[in-house]
């Protein structure tokens, strides 16, 4: 049977990291023990081996990857949840039901959007495209929104788990938009917000995560994280419909029609009861669509090892996957600064004397450690 899998947050408290083999507890020992790992013949622990590449790794990889790219984490020294011991994202359900959630949604949303727009793959998506060149990577699945793994090794398989920012889905008629579109529009309709906006690009108070910088540049949040732009509060704020339930209206749920009005600007108005656009994310409290479960779960039993970049394994469907490729006896390698979510789970049985063959447990930085790796293996 098809048993949904759910986005849930995860904000408990992380054990401190384990290190394996004892010698990964510097970058030159996490790098050799990686680049031994990487290139260990098939584990003969391996269970299922009637397809797939046994002496490749899948890699799996998280908020902790895109740090070096200026982006929060979530648990980091500087992640959103340490910083805002508050922040709750929100869930789908609000999102969906609530005009009130989406227009504070996208109000600070458009304001976010710039930061990510700019923002670039660091060294560690750079290595991994290179690392699947020479062949030691059959697929990476990525936990992230932010494009960064597409951007930087397009020529790689890669399962985005949690969908994508760079484009909007309609949640009646599924159809997408891109971002850069739908960023246009929110300037058009909210024009004091884009005139803050150009505002806060200029004194730089959008280049740094931490809210007293962010203060001092002038960009004044309530202690509930909402932006305070002044003559414009985000009960105000204006988000467009969606363009092809406007020409074609959508068959809802119950097999009816549904309609959708907008104001003289296009902004979607409380009348309608459809045209709702979402960004094409897996929000909190939403499923995975089955398609991507699959596809997941096909790249772990196609691999022969797993490594885990800049994840604590906090959200439910990464974990499911890496106790799926440690249930199928793929030898697992983390490289996460700071604790892993019930990593003993994996490391039990690993002999800290081992060099690196059958685990790797490491907690350093990805962007310095991967390159090295690469240039260990060229
Ligand atoms: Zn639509």
């Amino acid at each position: 049977m098809y048993k949904p899998l759910i986005r849930i947050p995860y904000t408990g408290p992380l054990p401190p990291p384990l290190i394996l083999p004892k010698s990964a507890s510097t970058v030159a020992g996490a790098t050799s023990a990686l680049a031994q790992f990487l290139s260990a013949p098939p584990s003969p622990r391996l269970r299922g081996l009637d397809h797939g590449h046994y002496d490749q790794a899948v890699f799996l990889t998280g908020a902790g990857i895109s740090v070096a790219s200026g982006l929060a984490d979530y648990r980091g020294e500087n992640g959103t949840y340490t910083q805002n011991k508050s922040y709750r994202p929100i869930y789908f359900n609000e999102f969906v039901d609530s005009h009130e959630a989406r227009k504070r949604y996208w109000a600070r949303s458009f304001l976010g959007w710039s930061s990510l727009h700019k923002a670039r793959p660091n060294a560690a998506h750079f290595a991994i495209g290179d690392l699947a060149k020479k062949g030691f990577i059959s697929s990476v699945i990525t936990q992230n929104v932010d494009s960064f793994h597409s951007q930087a090794h397009s020529h790689t398989p890669i399962v985005e788990l949690h969908g994508y920012l760079r484009a909007l889905v309609c949640i009646n008629c599924h159809q997408l938009m891109p971002r850069d579109q739908f960023q246009q529009a929110l300037a058009r309709l909210n024009p004091a917000w884009a005139t803050f906006l150009e505002e806060l690009l200029s004194t730089g108070a959008l280049d740094t995560e931490n809210p007293a910088e962010r203060r001092k540049k002038g960009y004044r949040t309530n202690p509930d994280g909402d932006a305070d732009v002044p003559g414009a509060p985000y009960t105000t704020f204006r988000y467009p419909a969606c363009p092809t339930c406007l020409t074609t209206a959508p068959e809802l749920r119950d097999g009816s029609r549904g309609h959708v009005e907008t104001d003289q600007d296009g902004a979607w108005s409380t009348e309608s009861n459809a045209g709702i656009l979402k960004p094409n994310v897996v929000m909190f409290g939403e499923s995975i669509p089955s398609k991507v479960k699959i596809a997941a779960e096909e790249a772990i039993d196609a691999a022969g090892r797993i490594v885990i970049i800049g994840s604590s394994l906090a959200t439910y469907s990464a974990w499911r996957l890496a106790k799926r490729a440690h249930e199928r006896g793929m030898p697992i390698g983390i490289l996460n600064l700071g604790g892993v979510r019930k990593e003993e789970a994996f490391f039990g049985d690993i002999d800290p004397l081992d060099s690196g063959m059958t685990a790797v447990r490491a907690s350093q930085p990805a962007e310095i450690v991967l390159p090295a790796v690469l240039k260990h293996l060229q």
